[in-house]
């Protein structure tokens, strides 16, 4: 259940009833998948409820936005103060929270006369849950770059995500890991990867990947930390070679990965880099400090 009788969102100006808001089915987002959205979390800190990273992602929201032509006025200012409402007025501390930029009726392919935008916000725990996860590689590549804006967060591209998936489900694993079109290892159906041998971390290169907001963060942990980082193409085959491997997103955080097509890594996850990272991410966005994490 993403909402309840009682659940306020914000939709086109005003704050409503999730219960009593509607739209038109003709719009063209339902039809064509032309619409942008984010995903983004809000925590309970040690400084009061916090939206970790909204100025970034309500930037992104935007660039996505400007990336397919879609014309959208609101400023990150103004996100982020109806986010805060939108989590005020439904009495939420730990909440996830989904802007939805959609387009009016029109059913040619075209930029639209109007936009709409919906901001709703729901209590929800992790992602991809605690245990490390049992991934498969995807028959589904990622997208071709060229074919669309891989940089932007468009609905139409989530299809790619849910057949990879579903498809990993089907297959009996947890989630799936896609590889791009250029056949190099790319990212989870909705979160970023890292690989770590002889104690670096590596990460796929721009290009091919949503430029995760979580893989920009663990980018600047690994710094604060001293643990050798390098964006790079990675080939599957030095899967089998790694000592361990992780994913992080907003809504999956970091979370260990336990095999890759039923092979475990060389290393037990505790002695990876791993558990470093994901504590140092979770210090992080409850706004505790990193000390402890650095002995
Ligand atoms: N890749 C994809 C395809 C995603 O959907 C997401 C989730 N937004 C991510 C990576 C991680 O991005 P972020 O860290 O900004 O949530």
């Amino acid at each position: 259940m993403y909402y309840t009788n009682d659940t306020i969102i914000f939709h086109n100006g005003s704050y409503v009833k999730a219960k009593e808001a509607s739209t038109d089915l003709y719009a063209q987002s339902l039809h064509y998948g032309y619409g942008v959205f984010e995903g983004i979390r809000a925590y309970q800190t040690v400084n009061g409820v916090k939206i970790f990273k909204a100025e970034e992602h309500y930037e992104r929201l935007k660039r996505s936005c400007a990336l397919v032509g879609i014309p959208f006025h609101y400023s990150v200012e103004e996100l982020e103060q109806i986010s805060y409402q939108v989590l005020r007025k439904n009495n939420f501390s730990d909440a996830y929270i989904r802007p939805l930029v959609y387009c009016s009726p029109n059913m040619s392919l075209t930029s639209p006369k109007e936009v709409y935008l919906m901001i709703c916000a729901w209590e929800w725990g992790k992602y991809l849950g605690d245990q490390n996860l049992r991934l498969c590689i995807s028959s589904y590549q990622r997208p071709n770059p060229k074919s669309i804006r891989i940089e932007a967060k468009v609905s139409g591209h989530y299809v790619n995500s849910i057949l990879a998936t579903s498809e990993a489900k089907q297959r009996g694993f947890d989630e799936a890991l896609m590889l791009d079109m250029e056949g190099n290892v790319a990212e989870g159906p909705g979160a970023n990867f890292f690989l770590e041998k002889d104690g670096v971390l590596f990460t796929p290169s721009l290009g091919h990947i949503l430029p995760g907001i979580t893989r920009h963060t663990v980018l600047q942990i690994c710094k604060e930390l001293d643990i050798p980082v390098f964006e790079k193409k990675i080939k599957p085959e030095e899967l089998a070679e790694a000592d361990g491997a992780f994913y992080c997103g907003t809504a999956a955080e970091v979370v260990g990965i336990e095999s890759i097509e039923g092979k475990p890594f060389a290393k037990s996850w505790k002695n990876t880099h791993g558990p470093i990272i994901q504590e140092a991410y979770k210090n992080l966005v409850l706004e505790k400090s990193f000390s402890h994490v650095l002995i």
